[in-house]
């Protein structure tokens, strides 16, 4: 493979942390180079995420050559070739270079190469396939930087092919067109996504979850999802796609970016989030989450103004409150005082409990739970300035009213 240029130094790439890695392999005869999301972000001064390597030689010579330096390794998918390394709590994956033996479509059976062009070619995406040595020399065999110059997404080789051998990266294109890409879309590569997109009932809810969110997470990502459902990937895994319209407003109001929030503005509100859940294999806080954000009722009272927010932040905890008043779109009123109000207020909690009910002779039982509900009732519709004396004065003409 051939040196195409050089990047800029990056302070990520000279830190002694790197050195130390670098020599340690060096000392053993393995050549590494810089691989993936972080060559790419590099190009485009963008920040990385994790620093992959790629290294000529099978994992457990690494794991060898790691150890013969006291770095620490862990064995985190030998069969496929990777390796993590933790020097000084920094932890790099060294991947050895491969190539594809079989592909089904799901996972591929991968053999050791020490070949860098073979290792190239099995990758997505040519803006995937950068490769930099420790100074900065640049090895780009599909000229992937023309492609992140120009916001193009493309297949190494035939797009057919490639997506034959992973039906994920139909998925993935639409994730990295989110984060790298600007329309118009490559066109092979679009139309070979949309001819494939009926395959992607195969794959495993996580896993298309997974590029789901992260494509979500972009800043964004309306377009790209558009593109998606046009293409018919959505059509399987979230055929209740509502359109992105409520996700770009969501967006122009979120304080925080949150992935799952914005999977629940490209849904209708009502839909079933036991059922998206379970097909996406969400965790069971996420599918909770999302019920409550997509529940029709109660309506977020944004009009009603300080008393009410407070009386909602009490009753879903600050962060699905602010979730749901996000999300509340159609709502008039002053959403960002509630926003405010759901990020710094925190309601106070009730003065009286049921051991005060007790004090006061009653029995414990169902009775002693509906007073102490009934007073929580009464504190919160006077906006919680009722103490502790008053509370109990509560509870007790409560009680001996029934
Ligand atoms: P990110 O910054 O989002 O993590 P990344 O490029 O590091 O981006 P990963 O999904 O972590 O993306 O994958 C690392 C690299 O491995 C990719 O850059 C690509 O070269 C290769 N790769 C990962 N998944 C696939 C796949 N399904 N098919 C082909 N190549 C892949
Ligand atoms: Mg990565």
């Amino acid at each position: 493979m051939k040196a195409t240029g050089r990047l800029e130094p990056q302070p990520w790439m000279d830190s002694p942390e790197v050195r130390t890695l670098f020599d340690s392999l060096g000392r053993a005869g393995i050549a590494a180079r810089f691989v993936g999301g972080c060559v790419r972000n590099a190009v485009l001064d963008r920040a990385i995420d994790d620093i992959d390597m790629a290294v000529d030689k099978p994992p457990e010579t690494i794991m060898r050559a790691l150890t013969a330096s006291r770095l620490k390794s862990v064995p985190t998918g030998l069969k496929h070739g990777t390796v993590t390394a933790l020097v000084e709590g920094l932890r790099f994956e060294l991947t050895t270079l491969r190539r594809d033996v079989e592909t089904d479509g799901r996972r591929a059976v991968v053999a050791f190469t020490d070949d860098w062009l073979e290792d190239a070619s099995r990758r997505d995406f040519t803006f995937n396939a950068l490769y930099a040595d420790r100074d900065g020399t640049l090895y780009d065999p599909f000229d992937g930087r023309s492609d992140l110059a120009a916001g193009r997404v493309r297949f190494i080789g035939d797009a057919d092919t490639r997506i034959a051998e992973d039906r994920l990266r139909v998925l993935r294109f639409f994730r990295f067109h989110a984060w790298y890409g600007r329309a118009p879309l490559d066109g092979p590569s679009f139309d070979a996504c949309r001819r494939n997109a009926g395959a992607l009932g195969g794959l495993s809810g996580e896993r298309v979850a997974k590029e789901l969110l992260r494509l979500l997470a972009a800043s964004a990502p309306a377009g790209a999802l558009q593109a998606m459902a046009e293409a018919g990937a959505l059509d399987h895994w979230l055929p209740e796609y509502a359109g992105a319209a409520r996700l770009e407003l969501l967006i122009s109001r979120e304080d925080e970016p949150d992935p799952l929030r914005r999977l629940a503005a490209i849904l209708p509100v009502g839909a079933d989030a036991t059922a998206i859940g379970k097909r996406l294999r969400l965790s069971t806080q996420q599918a909770l989450r999302l019920d409550v954000m997509l529940a029709k009722e109660p309506a977020v009272d944004v009009a009603g103004g300080p008393k009410a927010w407070r009386a909602g932040i009490h009753r879903l905890g600050n962060n699905l409150y602010a979730d749901r008043l996000l999300l509340a779109l159609d709502a008039v009123g002053d959403w960002r005082a509630a926003l405010a109000l759901a990020r710094h207020w925190t309601s106070p909690e009730l003065p009286v409990s049921g051991g005060d009910a007790l004090k006061l002779g009653l029995k414990p039982g169902p009775l002693v739970g509906a007073l102490i509900e009934a007073v929580e009732r009464w504190w919160i519709e006077g906006d919680f300035t009722a103490d502790r004396a008053a509370c109990l004065s509560e509870l007790e003409r409560l009680a001996r009213s029934k």
